[in-house]
C-alpha cells in the first residue's frame, strides 16, 4: 500500500497531561509509524501510514483527546515517507525551537490517582504524593521548559526501578509524568515542632490529625506554598489563629472533605459545583446556611464561606481527621507572600503555628489558591493563581511584539503578550513591603524566562512613584507606556471580550493615580482603547491624610460632612454622628480638609462607600482592604428599592455625579431613626442609579451602546447585580471582568492590551 508521512505540530495544552501516551495509543490503534516528540513550541509528531489512516488520525488526536490536554493543531507538512519504519516511538525532548509556554497549571487529584490512594493493595496506599500524567504538580515545580523532569524540582528523586518502568511504558498511565514518585523513591512528610525541629512520628499524617483534631494550629505544606489549618469548628483555635496571625476579621477559607459537606454549611449551586469539584479546585464563595456547626470567626463578616476541596493527596488524607472542615488559610505574615521554601517557613511561621508538617518536593514558584464565585450562574474570578496560572487569555489578533506590563500596586498581577496570548501571572500581592516587592520581581524573570518573551513594549501606571513604575525604568532602550489605572481596568474588559471599541467605561474602586494628579475612582470614560477621554466622575472631595484615609473611613465620614455642610456645621455633625472616635481626632481631621493640609482630592467610590460605611457605626476602621464596604454592603436590607438623589451637574462638559445631595438626605435619615440597613440600601441604590444614568447619558450623546464594567466596587454583588441589570434594561450591552479578576488583578492586563493597541496602531495593522 503507498506509504504518506507528514509532520504535525501542536501547540495548547499538550505537554505534562498525558498527551504523548495518546498520540502513541492512537498510533498503534491505527496501524501507523513514527514519533511524537515534546518541543518547546508543543508537541511535533511525525505520522506515516495509508492516506485514509493518516485523516482519521488528523481527526482523532483533537477530537478523543483526554482532558486536561487541550491540543491545537498549527501546521501539517506532507514529508517524504520514511522506508522499512516499523515502529511509532515516543522521542526524548528537543529543548531547540522557538520558546512557548506550553506549561499546563497545576491539576487536582484524579480519580484514578485517588482509587488508588485508597487502596490497600496498591503500592502507593495513603501516599501523599500520588500523580499522573493527568494530574498533580506542574507549574509551581517547574524552572526551564520543556517540561522534563531535570526542568523541576522532581530531579531530586531518582526513580525507582517500577516507577522508571511506569514512566518509560507509553502504554501507561505515568508515562512521562515528571512528578512520577512512590514511597520507595519519592518525596516523603514529617512533622516538626514550631521552632522547625523534626518530630519522632511515624505516621506524621496520622499524628497531624490528632494535633488538628485538639485544636492546634499546623503549618501544613501544600502544592504551591505553606497553608496554616485550624478545626473550623472551634471558636478558640479559630480566635488563636487570628490573633497569632494579626489578622482581626478578614474571612479565612476552609478545606471540606467533599461535595456533600460543603453542601451542610453553604448553599452550593451547579455553577459552585463544577468550580468545587473540577480540576483546578479554588476556593469558592458559597452563600452560608444559617444551621452550620462552623465558627462564625471563620469570616466574621461575610455571608460567605470560602469553600475549597481536597486538591492534593496530602489534603485528602488531612481530611479524613474527625472534624467538619479546616481553615486553610495562606501559610504568610501579614502583608508577605505565601511560604513556600522549609527554611523561610520555620523563621516566619514558627510564631503562628504549633507545628509544622512538612515534606520535601520543592516549589519552584508559589501560587495561592484561587479564589471565584458565581455571578448570574458563571464563574466570577476575584483572585486568579493555583490551578488558573500559566493558561494564557487569548487575544483577537496576533500582538506585533512581546509586551510586559507590571500591573498595580496592590493586588499586583504581571502580564506577558506573546504572540496571541496573554500570560497574566498569579497574584503578587500588595508591592508595599520589600518581600513582596522581590517576589514581583522574581515572577517577572521567572515567567518571562519560560514563555521565552523578549518584551519590546514594557507597560506601567502613570503613577511617578510606584515601585512597578521605578522597576519599569531599570528596562533601557524598551519603549515604556504609561497607562492610566482606569483607563487599564477598561481595557482589561475589552481585551477578555474582544471589543475593538470605543465603549464607554464605568471603572470604579478604592485608588487610582488620576491623568489630572488626582485621586480617581468613580469614573465615566469613553474607551478606545488606545487612549481615554474622561466623561464624568464623582464629586471630587478631599481625602485626609492621603492613604491613611483607606485605613480609617471616618475621615472620609468627616470629610463628606465638611464638604456637604460647610464649616462649622459639618463639623459639628461629624462630632455628633461619629461616636466612637474622640473628638479631638474628629476636629483635627477637620483642620486638615479645612485648611487643605495634606487632603488630596478624589473621586473615589470606595471611599465613598467608607464614608457612608462610618457615618453608619458600621465600620470605622478598615483592617483589610475594602472592609467597610463589605459590611455596609452585608447590612443593606434586601428589599429596599429606594435611593438617595441622583444629581447630575456638567462643569466643563464633564458630567459630576454630587455627593452633596446625598448626604443631606441621609442625614435627615439618621435624624429620623431610619433604620441602617434603609440608609445602606438607599446609598448602593443612589450609586447604581447613579452610575446608570451617567452611562446613559454618554450613550445618548456618543450613539455607543456598549459599556464595560472594571474595579473593585464591582465585588459588590448588589451593585453589579442590579446595574448590570438596568444597563441592560435600557438597552445597552454590558461587560465585565470574568476570567480575571474586577479588582486590581486585572490591571497588568489592561495595561498590556493599550499597549497592544498602541504597537498595531504603529505598525498600521
Ligand atoms: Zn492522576
Ligand atoms: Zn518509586
Ligand atoms: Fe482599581
Amino acid at each position: 500500500m503507498k506509504q504518506t508521512r507528514c509532520k504535525i505540530c501542536v501547540a495548547g495544552a499538550v505537554q505534562g497531561v498525558g498527551f504523548r501516551p495518546f498520540v502513541y495509543n492512537l498510533a498503534a490503534r491505527l496501524a501507523l509509524t513514527g514519533s511524537v516528540t515534546n518541543t518547546s513550541e508543543g508537541v511535533q509528531i511525525e505520522v506515516q501510514g495509508d492516506g485514509a489512516g493518516l485523516e482519521r488520525f488528523k481527526k482523532a488526536v483533537i477530537s478523543e483527546c483526554p482532558p486536561p490536554a487541550e491540543p491545537v493543531i498549527t501546521g501539517v507538512e506532507a514529508v517524504e515517507p520514511i522506508d522499512n519504519e516499523n515502529l511509532f516511538v515516543i522521542r526524548d525532548s528537543r529543548p531547540e525551537g522557538k520558546r512557548e509556554l506550553s506549561i499546563t497549571p497545576d491539576t487536582a487529584t484524579c480519580a484514578a490517582c485517588l482509587a488508588e490512594l485508597n487502596d490497600p493493595a496498591d503500592r502507593r496506599y495513603q501516599y501523599p504524593f500520588i500523580n499522573c500524567t493527568h494530574c498533580g504538580p506542574r507549574y509551581t515545580i517547574i524552572n526551564d521548559i520543556p517540561y522534563d523532569r531535570p526542568n523541576t524540582t522532581m530531579r531530586e528523586f531518582t526513580q525507582c526501578t517500577r516507577c522508571q518502568s511506569e514512566y518509560d511504558d507509553p502504554g501507561d498511565r505515568r508515562f512521562h509524568a515528571q512528578p512520577n514518585a512512590c514511597p520507595a523513591c519519592g518525596p516523603h512528610v514529617w512533622l516538626a515542632d514550631a521552632g522547625g525541629k523534626s518530630l519522632d512520628a511515624d505516621k506524621p499524617i496520622k499524628q497531624a490529625i490528632e494535633f488538628l483534631q485538639a485544636g492546634k494550629i499546623l503549618a501544613i505544606k501544600g502544592l504551591g506554598g505553606f497553608h496554616l489549618a485550624v478545626r473550623a469548628d472551634n471558636d478558640e483555635a479559630v480566635a488563636e489563629l487570628r490573633k497569632r496571625k494579626y489578622r482581626k476579621a478578614k474571612s479565612f477559607a476552609i478545606m471540606v472533605r467533599d461535595i456533600e459537606t460543603a453542601r451542610q454549611f453553604a448553599h452550593v449551586d451547579k455553577t459552585a459545583q463544577e468550580l468545587l469539584t473540577g480540576k483546578e479546585r479554588p476556593i469558592v464563595l458559597c452563600r452560608k446556611r444559617p444551621d452550620s456547626p462552623l465558627s462564625t470567626l471563620v469570616a466574621p463578616s461575610s455571608r460567605f464561606w470560602g469553600i475549597m476541596l481536597p486538591y492534593t493527596p496530602l489534603h485528602t488524607l488531612l481530611m479524613q481527621g474527625d472534624y467538619p472542615g479546616l481553615v486553610m488559610t495562606s501559610g504568610n505574615q501579614t502583608d508577605e507572600p505565601i511560604e513556600s521554601d522549609n527554611n523561610s517557613s520555620r523563621e516566619k511561621l514558627g510564631g503562628i503555628a504549633d507545628f509544622f508538617l512538612m515534606h520535601n518536593r520543592g516549589i519552584y514558584t508559589s501560587c495561592d489558591d484561587s479564589v471565584l464565585r458565581v455571578f448570574q450562574s458563571e464563574p466570577l474570578m476575584l483572585r486568579r493563581a493555583r490551578g488558573y496560572v500559566p493558561t494564557p487569555v487569548i487575544l483577537a489578533r496576533k500582538g506585533r511584539g512581546d509586551i510586559l506590563a507590571l500591573g498595580a500596586e496592590l493586588k499586583n498581577t504581571v502580564t506577558f503578550v506573546k504572540d496571541n496570548k496573554a500570560f497574566v501571572s498569579q497574584h503578587i500581592g500588595d508591592l508595599g513591603t520589600t518581600v513582596v516587592y522581590e517576589s514581583f520581581v522574581r515572577t517577572v524573570e521567572k515567567l518571562g524566562a519560560l514563555i521565552g518573551a523578549r518584551p519590546q513594549i514594557i507597560a506601567c501606571d502613570l503613577h511617578p512613584a510606584m515601585l512597578s513604575t521605578r522597576f519599569a525604568q531599570t528596562y533601557e532602550d524598551i519603549q515604556l507606556v504609561r497607562v492610566q489605572h482606569h483607563h487599564a481596568h477598561i481595557a482589561a474588559v475589552m481585551g477578555e471580550h474582544n471589543l475593538e471599541g470605543p465603549v464607554i467605561g464605568l471603572a470604579v474602586d478604592g485608588i487610582g493615580y488620576g491623568s489630572d494628579g488626582t485621586i480617581w475612582g468613580g469614573e465615566l470614560l469613553y474607551v478606545w482603547p488606545d487612549r481615554i477621554e474622561r466623561k464624568g466622575h464623582l464629586q471630587q472631595i478631599p481625602m485626609p491624610g492621603g492613604d491613611v484615609a483607606s485605613l480609617e473611613p471616618w475621615r472620609m465620614a468627616v470629610s463628606c460632612l465638611i464638604k456637604t455642610f460647610g464649616s462649622p456645621k459639618g463639623v459639628t455633625l461629624a462630632n455628633e454622628l461619629i461616636t466612637d472616635i474622640p473628638s479631638a481626632n474628629i476636629n483635627a481631621v477637620a483642620v486638615m480638609i479645612i485648611k487643605n493640609i495634606n487632603s488630596p482630592l478624589c473621586s473615589s467610590l470606595g471611599r465613598f462607600f467608607d464614608a457612608v460605611s462610618a457615618l453608619l457605626g458600621i465600620c470605622r476602621e478598615n483592617t483589610y482592604e475594602a472592609q467597610a464596604a463589605i459590611e455596609l454592603e452585608n447590612s443593606a436590607a434586601p428589599d429596599e428599592h429606594n435611593a438617595y438623589p441622583v444629581e447630575i451637574e456638567t462643569r466643563d462638559d464633564i458630567k459630576i455625579l454630587l455627593i452633596e445631595p446625598v448626604m443631606q438626605a441621609l442625614v435627615k435619615d439618621l435624624h429620623s431613626g431610619l433604620g441602617r440597613g434603609i440608609i445602606a440600601a438607599k446609598a448602593h441604590n443612589f450609586v447604581v442609579e447613579g452610575l446608570t444614568q451617567l452611562a446613559t447619558e454618554l450613550s445618548q450623546e456618543t450613539l455607543c451602546k456598549t459599556v464595560a464594567l472594571s474595579g473593585g466596587v464591582f465585588q459588590n454583588e448588589i451593585i453589579l447585580s442590579r446595574l448590570v441589570d438596568t444597563l441592560e434594561r435600557k438597552g445597552l450591552s454590558v461587560y465585565f471582568n470574568r476570567k480575571l479578576p474586577v479588582n486590581d488583578g486585572c490591571i497588568s492586563f489592561g495595561q498590556a492590551v493599550v499597549a497592544d493597541t498602541l504597537i498595531r496602531k504603529k505598525s498600521g495593522v
